[in-house]
Parts: C-alpha cells; sequence; structure tokens
C-alpha cells in the first residue's frame, strides 16, 4: 500500500531509503517547508558534530578553448570551428591563471571548454602535466565524461585508456559536467549530440572504478518534466550503489539568454529548493549536496543550507560558461563568509575532497583579502579579461 505523504517524509528524514516513484511522491506534493526540515534532520545526522559547518572552495575555472562540435542548445558559451567568436588558450595564459589561483589561496582548477575537433587525450597530458610541474599544490578538478568520450574518440583510444592517461598526467578527479539531464527525451532536446545519459554514467562509472573519483551535476529548467528530474536522480544513484564515486550531487538551474532555447522554461527557485531537499532524502549513498549562489541567486544559496544543502561551493575566480549564458550573481570571499553566516552556519574553506582546510569559529579570524572576488578574470563581464587581472594582481607571468 503506498505511504502517505506525511509517513514518508517521517521515514526518509529517520533515514530509510525512498524509491523513485516516493521522491517523485514526496517532490510533488510534499509540503515546501516539511520537505526542507526531512533534508535537514537528515544532513544533521549524516554530520554530527559538525553540522554546523557549511563549506565553501576557492577555486579558478579556466575555459581553455570555447571551439566546441557539439553545438549544445542551452550553451551561450561555444563557437563552433571556423567561427570568427572561436578561441583558444595557450599554455602560458593558463599557467599564469594557475599562479593567480595560488596566489590568492584558490585550491582546485576546473578545466572547462568545448569540444575542440583537435583536441585529443595528447593536448589533456601536455596541459595537465604542465600544470602539475608548475604547481604541484593545485588540484586538477576538471572534465567529465563528455569530454572524455569526445577525446577518445580523437585520439582513437578507448575512454578508459583516455582516462589512465589523463590520470597519470595530473588529472585529480572529474567535474561532473556534462551530465545536464540524463534521462533520452529530456537529453535529446537540449543537447542532440552529446553522448547518451547511459554513456554519460558508462564512462563515469569506468573512471570510479579507476579510482578516479567525481561529483555529478544537473541542469534544471529546460522544460524536462518532474519525472525526469527524479529519473536523473536514480539513474545517478544506481551507478553510486556499485562504485561509490561520487562525491556530490550538484543541481543548478539554466541560464536563459544568449543561446537556442531562448529562456523558454525554467525552474523556480523553490523548485529548485525541492531539488535540493529531495537530493538531500534520495542520496543516502552521496555525501554532499552542494547548493548553487551562482545561478539562483545568493538568498537562495543560503536558503539551500537549510534545505539539505551543506556546501555553497566556490568563490570562483574565473567563470564564463553560465554567465554567458546570463548569470549575473558575483561574489566575493568575504561575501561568500558573512552569507554562511548569516544562515546560521560557520563557514569552512574545504578541500576538493571535503576536509576542512579553515574552519572560522570566530569572526575575528576571518580572512581579510578582499581581492578573492568571483569572475575577477571573465570573458563574460565588464572589466574581466586577461588584462585587467594582470594588473589587478601584479603576477608575474610564468612559463
Ligand atoms: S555545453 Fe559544452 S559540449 Fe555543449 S555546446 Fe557548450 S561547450 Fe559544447
Amino acid at each position: 500500500m503506498a505511504r502517505s505523504v506525511n509517513t514518508l517524509l517521517d521515514q526518509a528524514a529517520a533515514g530509510e531509503r525512498i524509491s523513485a516513484e516516493e521522491a517523485l511522491e514526496l517532490y510533488r506534493h510534499a509540503p515546501l517547508h516539511a520537505l526542507g526540515e526531512a533534508a535537514d534532520a537528515v544532513r544533521r545526522r549524516r554530520y554530527a558534530g559538525v553540522e554546523h559547518i557549511a563549506t565553501y572552495i576557492i577555486e579558478r575555472n579556466i575555459n581553455y578553448t570555447n571551439v566546441c562540435v557539439t553545438a549544445c542548445k542551452f550553451c551561450a558559451f561555444y563557437a563552433p570551428p571556423k567561427s570568427d567568436k572561436g578561441w583558444e588558450r595557450d599554455l602560458d595564459d593558463v599557467l599564469r591563471r594557475c599562479a593567480e589561483t595560488v596566489e590568492l589561496g584558490g585550491t582546485q582548477i576546473m578545466f572547462q571548454g568545448g569540444h575542440h575537433p583537435e583536441y585529443g587525450v595528447e593536448y589533456y597530458e601536455r596541459m595537465f602535466a604542465a600544470i602539475k610541474q608548475a604547481y604541484p599544490m593545485l588540484v586538477i578538478h576538471s572534465l567529465g565524461a563528455s569530454e572524455v568520450q569526445h577525446m577518445a574518440k580523437v585520439s582513437g583510444v578507448t575512454p578508459k585508456e583516455a582516462i589512465e592517461r589523463i590520470r597519470a598526467a595530473g588529472l585529480d578527479s572529474f567535474a561532473g559536467a556534462g551530465a545536464e539531464l540524463l534521462p533520452a527525451r529530456a537529453r535529446n532536446a537540449i543537447a542532440p549530440l552529446k553522448e547518451s545519459g547511459e554513456r554519460w554514467l558508462e564512462i563515469m562509472e569506468i573512471a570510479h572504478n579507476l579510482g578516479v573519483e567525481s561529483t555529478c551535476t544537473m541542469l534544471m529548467g529546460t522544460g524536462e518534466t518532474n519525472e525526469e528530474r527524479i529519473e536523473h536522480l536514480r539513474m545517478v544513484r544506481d551507478v553510486q550503489d556499485r562504485t561509490g564515486g561520487f562525491r556530490a550531487f550538484i543541481p543548478y538551474t539554466y541560464q536563459p539568454e544568449n543561446n537556442h532555447l531562448k529562456g523558454r522554461t525554467q525552474a523556480t527557485p523553490l523548485e529548485y529548493l525541492r531539488m535540493i531537499a529531495i537530493a538531500r532524502l534520495f542520496f543516502d549513498n552521496v555525501n554532499h549536496i552542494q547548493g548553487s549562489w551562482l545561478t539562483t541567486g545568493k538568498e537562495i544559496g543560503q536558503l539551500s543550507l537549510h534545505y539539505g544543502a551543506d556546501d555553497l561551493g566556490s568563490v570562483m575566480l574565473e567563470e564564463n560558461v553560465v554567465s554567458s549564458a546570463g548569470a549575473k550573481h558575483r561574489s566575493n570571499l568575504l561575501e561568500m563568509i558573512h552569507l554562511i553566516r548569516a544562515a546560521g552556519r560557520v563557514p569552512a574553506q574545504r578541500t576538493t575532497t571535503y576536509e576542512h582546510i579553515r574552519v572560522l569559529e570566530d569572526p575575528a579570524d576571518d580572512p581579510v583579502d578582499d581581492r578573492v572576488v568571483s569572475h575577477l578574470s571573465s570573458i563574460a563581464v565588464e572589466g574581466g579579461g586577461v588584462v585587467e587581472s594582470r594588473r589587478m594582481l601584479k603576477v608575474t607571468p610564468v612559463g
């Protein structure tokens, strides 16, 4: 017999596994605040002893090229091959961005770009080896199954060989980008040239089995149904039951500008909060749920910490991909710390693997470096870019 919404919420809050059907029932019908309370109860139990803490990381997205053959309809970042809007960053430029990241206390690089028709495994080997040699302290948390599929095809090797080679060159873990929506109809509607959702998961499973962990994202608001949102969660949880390799689940919302979907649909803040809560209740096998302030706004980011999220992601020293599609939110380290405090949590800077680097129990100990701002160098914002960031930081170019 089907359980009532209240019974389901109580059982989920107590830690009982819920099915995809039950998750859909809760997603659709549970009262918002009760849903948040249940998810928060799960979060507090999972982090007993440190449940008063919410984490953030300082990282830099380095966009190495916008040239891409995959032409996703929701994407405002890419340029097709031969377009005069296409660009590529050379190794010196990439290393200079790494130098700035280290100088500002960043610990992680997210290398992110288009599916360039000429970039095979060798390109990433060269980049990662050079980054690791110059900045061994930086964690390369980058790429994902889509890039692996593409580089393996360009180089004529298997995804397994591609992963082994880029890991040997310096890759530490995969970011979960490219998951978009995993169910076939929703994925084909927005990214018809991307590998299937099953293939994306297969490649992540290969990586996990090789010891390369990852995170996993979900893009909300491109016209998918509630069933498809929950099916995305189910597909991820099934793989996670086998591998345990997903460290975190990161839903974020579609940004409507400058892309072929033309903003026809978008996820509302309440839908987003419901998803954060359902994810915390459904993923009894994923450690971390990240709230996205970049796409949903700072207040929703704060609220997500009361709906099951334990992490607010990053102060991004550079971001171009979702900013190109209209994400306007910017932050800096001091504001990130304030947002977390004002949400009733103690901020802690974390590593890629979620160890605490600095727990800011006492506001008197807060860092005072106001240079650590999101998008300090970004082609997507006015005043961003190479020249500006050099002037601001007085960093000697490397390489
Ligand atoms: S989302 Fe990635 S793969 Fe898709 S068009 Fe944009 S850059 Fe290319």
